[in-house]
């Protein structure tokens, strides 16, 4: 079976959506086999973000995921990773979709990074590297 990498990025724990987002995880019926919450330290943000440094939003980026505590999530079930993004919808909270986390609960808050609730990996090979950023 296929895992994937969730994190809950600070916003989504500060504004109170770490239920609303793992339910709706579950209740597409994957499993979460690992959860836990912490802060992200910034050699695993330099290593989990190493494909976007040097781009403009990339200490923005930085900077938001290390503002509170984030939690992350190992998920299973079959075709999760493509699964998983599906349910978060579109990187931009003002135009994914209704139906999805980042289109029903994000929105464009004028700042430099889009503030959009959560990350999914976007391949087998992203998931196992980030899997063992965050689990070791
Ligand atoms: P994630 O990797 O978090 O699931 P994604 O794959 O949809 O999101 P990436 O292109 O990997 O998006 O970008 C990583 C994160 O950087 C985004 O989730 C968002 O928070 C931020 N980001 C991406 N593009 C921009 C941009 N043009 N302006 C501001 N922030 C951005």
């Amino acid at each position: 079976t296929e895992r994937t990498l969730v994190l809950i990025k600070p916003d989504g724990v500060q504004r109170g959506l770490t239920g609303e987002i793992l339910r709706r995880i579950e209740a597409k019926a994957y499993v979460i086999a690992q959860l836990t919450k912490s802060d992200a330290a910034p050699d695993q943000l330099a290593a989990h973000y190493a494909e976007h440094e040097g781009k403009p939003f990339y200490q923005p980026l930085v900077d938001f995921m290390l503002s509170g505590p984030i939690v992350a999530a190992v998920v299973e079930g079959n075709d999760v990773i493509k699964g998983f993004r599906s349910l978060a919808g579109q990187t931009d909270p003002t135009t994914a979709a209704p139906g999805t986390i980042r289109g029903d609960l994000g929105r464009d808050w004028g700042e430099k990074v889009q503030k959009n609730l959560v990350h999914g990996s976007d391949s087998v090979e992203s998931a196992e590297r980030e899997i063992s950023i965050w689990f070791g």
